[in-house]
């Protein structure tokens, strides 16, 4: 045996006992019912730099500080007072503060997994405490009601009793689904029922007082209904599963009352829409359950439905980045093709919502080009929303910056926190559960869908099958597979083949490359080449595979130009770059505090070159641009997602394809 197989072996061994142990974890989320499970996060080590450095980053810093903000701005004593245990008034200005904590605790129980921490479980277990003394004896849960349902919290809140009033904004069902949320994933980390008690309760009251007969009006905010979804998963219990669905049923249906329109997804029955509208995270959510709904009822209406509202998203709705929701008014998507580049929103919520909807369109299908819309938008629109040290973010992602609009709720540069602190909370959550997303099984075959370096053990149709990933990507293109059945068995590796590199940066004719390039790739299996058929965006490696196999994947990554369908007009006559996975951006500080001019030509050539001590270990993009008269200027260009870290200043994505032209004459 050689000493490659030996150590496969030997994976296999210490992987099989590491299983054995029960710290494999819990099933990823939301997936019972999907025909597709991913590998989950708890199963998945991390090996690179790239992602451990931000998983890491978001257990030592990020997560630590969103619980002091909290107790700072009284999010956790508001858990207090809503208990008793000491006197006060609300604390906060919006109705929905609850589920900062919500999201931090979803967040640090999801980094126990990976990092135990026993002093963290405590301190998780203290604030549970007084979440549980914040309940009502029925069940209730949102503090500002129990502290005093006579005053709200915000201008355009009126008060009055739990849901019968305003509960298109009161945030009642949106606390309660990142309760669930949060519930689900501690349980699943610790296998503690503290806080799962506390969901189930709630859920129990919520199943009293909603549904046929009962009150009908829907959530003004959605993710009850994927928590719900998830506590189904959990408990088994069906009625779960039949309120997620109530929910989403009773939206554009009127009842008697008046519907909340489009800003809310309540224009219309859920399985006649066919566009994305209103608020994007509000949407994004809902449509993540539509899809729980299609895969797990097996309910064709709800798959059609939300496959339109994706098509549309991804031909007419999506910026570059990967982020959705293109108006500050309203936090909303745009009409079809209106995308602006100073002025976009691309809230880091939505972003993150994206990923969530992607993950799960792929789930059900098994399609490749979900996957490349949830690359596109992890490793760039996401990812910008938190600073490289943790503590500081951005609520809009746009991409342009004039160092004058405060595009951020107020600044021009990302901020330690907000009154309303979503993104800053969702970040916390979601990061630690990237490593989700780089594997997934069906029966005999594995998926790769994410190229990171990272030790997993798949079951494959109930065997284990021990992987190694080695690859430097983003920043190349080269990926080594080791795949460690325990024995000589057939199986199916399904290796994702990006949309970028075969010339389709979108799964749309929204953005093409316009360098005329095919892209391409090269596969190998034990080091001998193979061309294996494509289907669903993979390339199929169907044969007996034994421990210790490899397959290389070679992604060319030369640098590349991107334009948009002409209907954005926010792109006409403008370029912008990408390679590999990730999108370029000019900043001033690299280029002479001028970037919203800059004019690159088609016969621009670029020089590749790795920086590591800059931006976090980057890769930059070098070449020769001019200003719109036509002279000549150097040019630097950095990852998006790594802009606004070196000061305040101009940024642009998209330049100008050419320099002004003099005027005809007649
Ligand atoms: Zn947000």
């Amino acid at each position: 045996m050689d000493t490659y197989r030996f150590c496969a072996r030997l994976t296999v061994a210490l992987l099989t006992i590491f299983a054995a142990a029960g710290v494999e974890g819990p099933a990823a989320e939301g997936t019972r019912g999907y025909p597709i499970r991913p590998v989950p996060f708890t199963a998945v080590r991390l090996t690179d730099q790239f992602w451990s450095t931000r998983v890491e980053t978001n257990r030592a810093v990020t997560i630590p500080f969103g619980f002091r903000k909290s107790e700072e701005e009284g999010r956790i004593r508001n858990f207090e007072t809503a208990a008793g245990l000491r006197k006060g008034e609300y604390e906060g200005k919006m109705p929905f503060d609850d589920t900062d904590v919500y999201k931090l605790i979803e967040g640090a129980a999801y980094s126990l997994q990976s990092h135990p921490d026993p002093e963290l479980d405590r301190f998780l277990d203290g604030i549970i405490a007084k979440i549980a003394a914040a309940q009502e004896p029925d069940g209730y849960l949102t503090t500002y009601k129990t502290i005093d349902p006579t005053k709200s919290p915000a201008p355009w809140l009126k008060p009055g009793p739990r849901w019968e009033l305003e509960l298109q904004g009161s945030h009642e069902l949106y606390n309660a689904g990142h309760l669930y949320e949060a519930a689900y994933a501690h349980y699943r980390a610790t296998g503690k029922r503290n806080l799962l008690d506390v969901a189930l309760k709630n859920a129990e009251l919520i199943a009293r007082a909603f549904g046929p007969g009962k009150l009908t009006t829907p959530p003004g905010h959605q993710i009850i209904e994927t928590g719900l979804m998830k506590l189904a998963e959990v408990t088994g219990e069906e009625r779960y599963r039949q309120l997620a669905k109530f929910f989403l049923d009773q939206r554009g249906v009127s009842n008697g009352r008046k519907l909340f329109g489009e800003y809310n997804q309540d224009h219309a029955p859920v399985v006649d829409q066919n566009a994305a509208v209103g608020h994007a995270v509000r949407a994004a959510y809902m449509y993540s359950a539509m899809v729980d709904v299609a895969a797990i009822e097996n309910d064709p209406l709800y798959r059609q439905a939300v496959q339109k509202i994706w098509d549309n998203v991804v031909s007419r709705k999506l910026y570059l980045t990967g982020a959705i929701g293109a108006r500050h008014k309203g936090e909303a998507f745009g009409d079809d093709f209106e995308l602006p580049n100073l002025e976009a929103y691309g809230e880091t919520c939505a972003s993150i919502a994206n990923v969530y909807w992607n993950q799960r369109m792929f789930l059900q299908s098994g399609d490749a080009r979900y996957i490349d819309v949830l690359e596109r938008t992890l490793y760039n629109a996401a990812i910008a929303g938190v600073s490289l040290k943790g503590d500081t973010f951005f609520y809009p992602n746009p991409l342009e910056s004039d160092g004058k609009f405060e595009f951020n709720i107020g600044a021009l540069t990302r901020k330690p926190w907000f009154d309303s602190s979503c993104c800053p909370t969702n970040i916390a959550r979601f990061i630690p559960s990237v490593p989700d997303y780089i594997y997934a099984i069906r029966g005999e075959t594995l998926f790769l869908n994410l190229f990171v370096p990272s030790e997993a053990r798949a079951d494959v149709a109930g065997s284990p099958v021990v992987l190694r990933q080695e690859t430097d990507y983003p920043w190349d293109g080269r990926v080594t597979l080791r795949v460690t059945p325990d024995r000589d068995r057939p199986m199916e590796v399904r290796v994702r083949i990006p949309g970028w590199a075969i010339g389709r940066p979108v799964p749309s004719e929204l953005y093409r490359y316009a360098d005329g390039e095919a892209g391409g790739f090269e596969l190998r299996v034990n080091n001998e080449a193979i061309k294996p058929a494509l289907t669903d965006g993979y390339a199929v490696i169907s044969r007996r595979w034994a421990p210790g196999d490899t397959v290389t994947l070679t992604l060319p990554m030369p640098v590349r130009r991107v334009v948009a369908d002409e209907r954005v007009e926010a792109d006409r006559g403008k370029v912008a770059i990408e390679r590999g996975p990730l999108v370029y951006a000019a900043e001033g500080v690299d280029n002479n505090n001028s970037v919203l001019d800059l004019v690159i030509p088609r016969t621009a050539k670029f020089d590749i070159e790795r920086r590591p001590e800059l931006l976090g270990g980057v890769t930059v993009l070098k070449s020769t641009a001019s200003d719109r008269k036509g002279a000549s200027r150097p040019l630097m260009l950095i990852p998006y997602y790594a802009w606004s870290h070196r000061g305040v200043g101009k940024m642009a994505v998209w330049f100008s394809r050419e320099t002004a032209r003099p005027a005809m004459q007649p």
